[in-house]
Protein backbone atom coordinates (compact mmCIF):
# COMPACT_ATOMS: atom_id res chain seq x y z
CA UNK A 1 0.00 0.00 0.00
CA UNK A 2 2.80 2.14 0.21
CA UNK A 3 2.28 4.02 -3.46
CA UNK A 4 -1.17 4.10 -2.74
CA UNK A 5 -0.82 6.55 0.71
CA UNK A 6 2.02 8.18 -1.28
CA UNK A 7 -0.06 9.46 -4.38
CA UNK A 8 -3.20 9.62 -1.67
CA UNK A 9 -2.03 12.07 0.48
CA UNK A 10 -0.81 14.16 -2.29
CA UNK A 11 -3.97 14.48 -3.49
CA UNK A 12 -4.33 12.23 -6.60
CA UNK A 13 -7.58 10.89 -5.37
CA UNK A 14 -8.71 8.54 -2.81
CA UNK A 15 -7.40 5.53 -1.65
CA UNK A 16 -9.74 3.81 -3.52
CA UNK A 17 -9.37 5.32 -6.37
CA UNK A 18 -5.41 5.67 -6.75
CA UNK A 19 -5.60 1.77 -6.36
CA UNK A 20 -7.83 1.65 -9.23
CA UNK A 21 -5.84 4.05 -11.37
CA UNK A 22 -2.08 1.83 -10.44
CA UNK A 23 -4.21 -1.49 -11.83
CA UNK A 24 -4.97 0.47 -14.88
CA UNK A 25 -1.14 1.27 -15.27
CA UNK A 26 -1.38 5.08 -15.02
CA UNK A 27 1.59 4.84 -12.54
CA UNK A 28 4.99 3.71 -13.85
CA UNK A 29 8.49 4.05 -13.37
CA UNK A 30 11.27 6.42 -15.67
CA UNK A 31 11.22 3.52 -18.08
CA UNK A 32 7.38 3.33 -18.53
CA UNK A 33 6.64 -0.80 -16.23
CA UNK A 34 3.61 0.13 -14.56
CA UNK A 35 4.21 -0.01 -10.83
CA UNK A 36 2.18 -1.87 -8.12
CA UNK A 37 0.77 -1.26 -4.76
CA UNK A 38 3.51 -2.02 -2.85
CA UNK A 39 6.48 -0.42 -4.83
CA UNK A 40 8.22 2.99 -3.72
CA UNK A 41 11.01 3.84 -5.93
CA UNK A 42 12.67 7.09 -5.65
CA UNK A 43 10.02 9.82 -6.00
CA UNK A 44 12.03 11.39 -9.13
CA UNK A 45 11.11 8.18 -10.48
CA UNK A 46 7.48 7.65 -10.25
CA UNK A 47 5.01 9.34 -13.19
CA UNK A 48 1.58 9.50 -13.28
CA UNK A 49 0.14 9.22 -16.99
CA UNK A 50 3.78 9.60 -18.05
CA UNK A 51 4.42 13.29 -16.57
CA UNK A 52 6.47 13.82 -12.82
CA UNK A 53 4.75 13.28 -9.74
CA UNK A 54 3.95 17.00 -7.64
CA UNK A 55 6.99 17.10 -4.98
CA UNK A 56 6.44 15.45 -1.68
CA UNK A 57 6.03 17.06 2.18
CA UNK A 58 7.64 18.62 3.48
CA UNK A 59 7.13 21.28 0.74
CA UNK A 60 7.12 25.42 0.40
CA UNK A 61 5.65 27.19 -2.79
CA UNK A 62 6.00 30.80 -3.65
CA UNK A 63 2.57 32.07 -5.35
CA UNK A 64 2.09 35.60 -7.18
CA UNK A 65 -1.17 36.41 -5.82
CA UNK A 66 -3.18 38.49 -8.17
CA UNK A 67 -5.90 41.01 -6.76
CA UNK A 68 -9.20 39.51 -6.08
CA UNK A 69 -8.29 36.39 -4.09
CA UNK A 70 -8.72 35.70 -0.57
CA UNK A 71 -6.10 33.07 1.07
CA UNK A 72 -8.90 31.14 2.65
CA UNK A 73 -9.85 27.68 1.79
CA UNK A 74 -13.20 28.23 2.65
CA UNK A 75 -14.03 30.83 0.57
CA UNK A 76 -17.24 31.02 -2.06
CA UNK A 77 -15.37 33.23 -3.98
CA UNK A 78 -11.84 32.62 -5.70
CA UNK A 79 -8.97 31.80 -3.46
CA UNK A 80 -5.31 31.13 -3.91
CA UNK A 81 -6.36 27.30 -3.71
CA UNK A 82 -7.66 28.43 -7.36
CA UNK A 83 -4.56 28.93 -8.79
CA UNK A 84 -2.79 25.53 -7.78
CA UNK A 85 -3.35 21.89 -9.33
CA UNK A 86 -6.76 21.05 -8.17
CA UNK A 87 -5.65 17.98 -6.17
CA UNK A 88 -3.38 20.09 -4.10
CA UNK A 89 -6.36 21.31 -1.98
CA UNK A 90 -6.42 17.28 -1.17
CA UNK A 91 -2.94 16.90 -0.38
CA UNK A 92 -2.30 15.64 3.17
CA UNK A 93 -0.49 17.64 5.26
CA UNK A 94 -2.55 20.28 3.46
CA UNK A 95 -0.77 23.28 2.12
CA UNK A 96 -1.36 26.58 4.10
CA UNK A 97 -0.02 30.24 3.38
CA UNK A 98 2.75 31.86 5.83
CA UNK A 99 1.09 35.15 6.51
CA UNK A 100 -1.83 35.78 4.22
CA UNK A 101 -2.70 38.94 2.46
CA UNK A 102 -5.40 40.71 2.04
CA UNK A 103 -8.14 39.61 -1.00
CA UNK A 104 -6.69 43.08 -2.44
CA UNK A 105 -3.34 42.90 -1.88
CA UNK A 106 -1.21 41.48 -4.54
CA UNK A 107 2.52 40.16 -4.57
CA UNK A 108 4.45 37.60 -2.90
CA UNK A 109 2.64 34.97 -1.16
CA UNK A 110 4.78 31.53 0.91
CA UNK A 111 2.73 28.53 1.04
CA UNK A 112 3.86 25.46 3.13
CA UNK A 113 2.77 22.05 4.70
CA UNK A 114 5.23 21.96 7.38
CA UNK A 115 3.83 23.42 10.50
CA UNK A 116 6.86 24.56 11.79
CA UNK A 117 8.49 26.32 9.37
CA UNK A 118 5.11 28.32 8.96
CA UNK A 119 5.55 29.93 12.81
CA UNK A 120 9.38 30.31 12.59
CA UNK A 121 8.19 32.46 9.25
CA UNK A 122 5.29 34.11 10.99
CA UNK A 123 6.90 34.53 14.27
CA UNK A 124 8.06 38.00 14.87
CA UNK A 125 11.05 37.24 16.79
CA UNK A 126 11.85 35.17 13.80
CA UNK A 127 13.74 38.37 12.21
CA UNK A 128 12.28 37.57 8.63
CA UNK A 129 10.92 41.21 7.44
CA UNK A 130 8.34 41.49 4.58
CA UNK A 131 9.08 44.21 2.46
CA UNK A 132 5.18 45.79 0.68
CA UNK A 133 4.95 48.29 -2.22
CA UNK A 134 2.46 50.95 -1.14
CA UNK A 135 0.56 53.18 -3.80
CA UNK A 136 -1.30 56.50 -1.32
CA UNK A 137 -4.63 58.01 -1.63
CA UNK A 138 -2.99 61.59 -0.93
CA UNK A 139 0.52 62.85 -0.60
CA UNK A 140 3.15 61.77 2.57
CA UNK A 141 3.45 64.79 4.70
CA UNK A 142 6.61 63.63 6.07
CA UNK A 143 6.15 62.64 9.72
CA UNK A 144 5.17 58.60 8.79
CA UNK A 145 9.16 57.75 8.99
CA UNK A 146 9.28 58.48 12.70
CA UNK A 147 5.70 57.93 13.00
CA UNK A 148 6.08 53.84 12.07
CA UNK A 149 9.72 53.63 13.85
CA UNK A 150 8.80 54.80 16.87
CA UNK A 151 7.72 51.33 18.21
CA UNK A 152 4.76 53.07 19.86
CA UNK A 153 2.08 53.58 17.26
CA UNK A 154 -0.93 52.03 18.77
CA UNK A 155 -3.39 50.70 15.95
CA UNK A 156 -7.33 50.74 17.48
CA UNK A 157 -8.45 47.91 19.62
CA UNK A 158 -4.98 46.43 20.29
CA UNK A 159 -3.43 46.25 23.53
CA UNK A 160 -0.11 46.13 22.32
CA UNK A 161 2.45 48.80 20.14
CA UNK A 162 3.70 47.96 17.01
CA UNK A 163 6.94 46.87 16.36
CA UNK A 164 9.51 49.58 15.01
CA UNK A 165 8.75 49.32 11.05
CA UNK A 166 11.07 51.09 8.43
CA UNK A 167 9.37 53.63 5.77
CA UNK A 168 11.39 54.49 2.59
CA UNK A 169 9.72 57.37 0.82
CA UNK A 170 9.91 56.45 -3.01
CA UNK A 171 7.32 59.71 -4.43
CA UNK A 172 4.66 61.69 -3.02
CA UNK A 173 2.13 58.69 -3.07
CA UNK A 174 4.62 55.72 -3.11
CA UNK A 175 6.46 54.07 -0.47
CA UNK A 176 8.32 50.67 0.59
CA UNK A 177 7.43 49.55 4.08
CA UNK A 178 9.04 47.01 5.87
CA UNK A 179 7.52 45.16 8.84
CA UNK A 180 8.58 42.50 11.44
CA UNK A 181 5.25 41.07 12.42
CA UNK A 182 1.85 40.60 10.63
CA UNK A 183 -1.29 42.22 12.13
CA UNK A 184 -4.42 42.13 11.02
CA UNK A 185 -4.94 44.64 8.13
CA UNK A 186 -1.33 45.79 9.36
CA UNK A 187 -0.37 48.45 6.59
CA UNK A 188 -3.42 49.71 5.83
CA UNK A 189 -4.11 50.23 9.23
CA UNK A 190 -0.84 51.80 9.62
CA UNK A 191 -1.35 54.32 6.78
CA UNK A 192 -5.20 55.23 8.32
CA UNK A 193 -3.31 56.20 11.34
CA UNK A 194 -1.18 58.47 9.73
CA UNK A 195 -4.19 60.44 7.99
CA UNK A 196 -3.64 58.65 4.96
CA UNK A 197 -5.13 55.65 2.82
CA UNK A 198 -3.71 52.76 0.86
CA UNK A 199 -4.90 52.69 -2.70
CA UNK A 200 -2.51 49.62 -3.67
CA UNK A 201 -0.73 47.25 -1.50
CA UNK A 202 1.89 44.40 -2.80
CA UNK A 203 4.41 42.46 -1.01
CA UNK A 204 7.68 41.87 -2.95
CA UNK A 205 10.06 40.13 -0.32
CA UNK A 206 10.14 38.08 2.66
CA UNK A 207 13.26 37.57 4.76
CA UNK A 208 16.13 37.75 2.08
CA UNK A 209 13.96 36.70 -0.62
CA UNK A 210 12.88 38.87 -3.46
CA UNK A 211 9.52 37.66 -5.45
CA UNK A 212 11.59 36.51 -8.24
CA UNK A 213 10.96 38.89 -11.49
CA UNK A 214 9.71 36.02 -13.90
CA UNK A 215 7.32 34.95 -11.25
CA UNK A 216 3.87 36.33 -13.56
CA UNK A 217 1.01 36.80 -11.63
CA UNK A 218 -1.13 33.83 -10.88
CA UNK A 219 1.83 31.44 -11.17
CA UNK A 220 3.50 29.55 -8.69
CA UNK A 221 6.65 27.16 -8.15
CA UNK A 222 8.36 25.15 -5.42
CA UNK A 223 10.97 26.80 -3.93
CA UNK A 224 14.50 25.45 -4.45
CA UNK A 225 16.97 25.21 -1.31
CA UNK A 226 18.69 28.06 -2.13
CA UNK A 227 15.94 30.17 -1.97
CA UNK A 228 14.37 28.66 1.56
CA UNK A 229 17.35 29.73 3.03
CA UNK A 230 17.76 33.29 1.63
CA UNK A 231 14.37 33.29 3.45
CA UNK A 232 15.73 33.59 7.02
N1 LIG B 1 -0.95 44.62 5.61
C1 LIG B 1 -2.18 44.80 5.15
O1 LIG B 1 -2.84 45.78 5.50
N2 LIG B 1 -2.69 43.90 4.29
C2 LIG B 1 -1.99 42.83 3.84
O2 LIG B 1 -2.51 42.05 3.03
C3 LIG B 1 -0.69 42.65 4.32
C4 LIG B 1 -0.17 43.55 5.21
Amino acid sequence: MKLVKLLANLGYGSRKEVQRLIKSGAVTDDEGNALAENDLPPHESILFRGEELDPPAPLVIMLNKPDGYTCSSDDPGSTIYDLLPERFAHRNPGLNPIGRLDKDTTGFLLMTDDGKLLHKIIHPKSGCWKVYHVTLDRPLEGHETDLFSSGTLMLNSESKPLLPAKLEVLGDKEALITLHEGRYHQVRRMFAAAGNHVLELKRISIGGLKMPDDLEEGDWRALDADELAAVF
